[in-house]
């Protein structure tokens, strides 16, 4: 089987601002597998806080060698052998892993909702991203975002509760707050949570550094809105340490090396009793396509990446005011446009 790579550079559409700073363009690498006339499309997305790049991704791909006709009985051998090439590279595994499920998908003519036996009745609506900003470009991002049913809005700076202030003057949706890690002290995090539960604030993600579990533990059982932990969890290893410190897991497809152990996480998650959050880096609609497959099984969706840029090269499934649609669409369901 073939596998090709191609760097390519995500313009976002607006500056976006977490507690770890500004960028204006994400990296990603569109991976492409071939076989017996068959295209399965991948995607590796490479925000520069996690420390991969083209660079690290064209090394790594290089060194990928896939076997003739996979199936889905030897899947899970071969994302172990790509795995075992190197550590780290999450992203670059997962655009292996997308693409050969795109690949199989097609193979078998169906969408993988389908193969997994979902309903794609039953996935939940998606919220829509406010990054970090001046009150003007808060209440700008809010109002594009109309059609939106919830919002996620970024926090972590020291106009925290002006940034929330700002959009309850103009909307009463429920908002789900992302702090990125950017609350080092408890005592504070606990009073923020508090004073968001009392604005409506559904959850927070990733209030502390990730490495702070202890923290984490102490102000899960204090706060009164759930604790969802994104950066302390990456991969299936991580889900049994979010036991008893965090409410639930948010699952990307990105940290997770691919859909395989994505959907493997949702279910560990579930059997501990946590909530899962299926969540994307900013990405074209080929990853956000494929971790869409998955949205039936989350509790909470937070698919807006490729809402988020102005090149995106795919169209697959949608995130319309705040709606996840699948298709019919084999594999991933997604089709590259150029
Ligand atoms: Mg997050």
């Amino acid at each position: 089987m073939r596998l090709r790579c191609y760097p390519y550079t995500l313009e976002l559409s607006h500056p976006f601002t977490l507690s770890s700073g500004t960028r204006n363009t994400t990296p990603v690498m569109l991976v492409e597998v071939e076989e017996d006339g068959l295209t399965g499309y991948g995607e590796a997305s490479m925000p520069p806080y996690l420390g991969e790049t083209h660079e690290t991704a064209r090394a790594f791909l290089l060194r990928v060698e896939l076997p003739c006709s996979p199936e889905l009985s030897n899947l899970g051998e071969i994302l172990r052998a790509v795995d075992a090439i190197a550590p780290g590279n999450h992203a670059a595994k997962a655009g292996v892993d997308i693409a050969l499920h795109d690949w199989l998908g097609k193979k078998l003519g169906q969408p993988w909702y389908r193969i997994w036996g979902l309903d794609p009745g039953d996935a939940p609506v998606s919220s829509f991203t406010i990054g970090i900003g001046e009150r003007e470009d808060v209440l700008r991002k809010v109002e594009e975002a109309h059609g939106f049913p919830v919002f996620k809005v970024k926090l972590g700076c020291d106009r925290d509760r002006e940034i929330i202030e700002a959009v309850r003057e103009v909307t009463d949706k429920p908002i789900r707050v992302d702090v990125n890690q950017g609350w080092a002290d408890r005592d504070h995090a606990l009073r923020m949570c508090e004073w968001l539960a009392s604005k409506n604030v559904e959850l927070v993600e990733q209030p502390m550094p990730k490495e702070q579990l202890e923290d984490m533990a102490w102000l899960r059982s204090r706060s009164p809105i759930p604790v969802i932990a994104d950066e302390s969890v990456s991969r299936l290893a991580d889900v049994r340490k979010a036991y008893g410190v965090f409410d639930g897991v948010n699952v990307k497809l990105m940290k997770a090396t691919g859909l395989r152990e994505a959907h493997a996480m949702i279910l560990a998650a579930r059997s501990l009793g946590l909530k899962v959050m299926l969540g994307c880096m900013t990405e074209t609609s080929c990853a956000i396509s494929a971790a869409a497959q998955l949205s039936p099984l989350a509790d909470w969706a937070d698919l807006d990446g490729a809402l988020l840029i102005n090149n995106d090269p795919f169209i697959g499934a949608t995130v319309t005011g705040g709606r996840v649609t699948l298709t019919d669409r084999p594999g991933i369901g997604a089709v590259k446009m150029i």
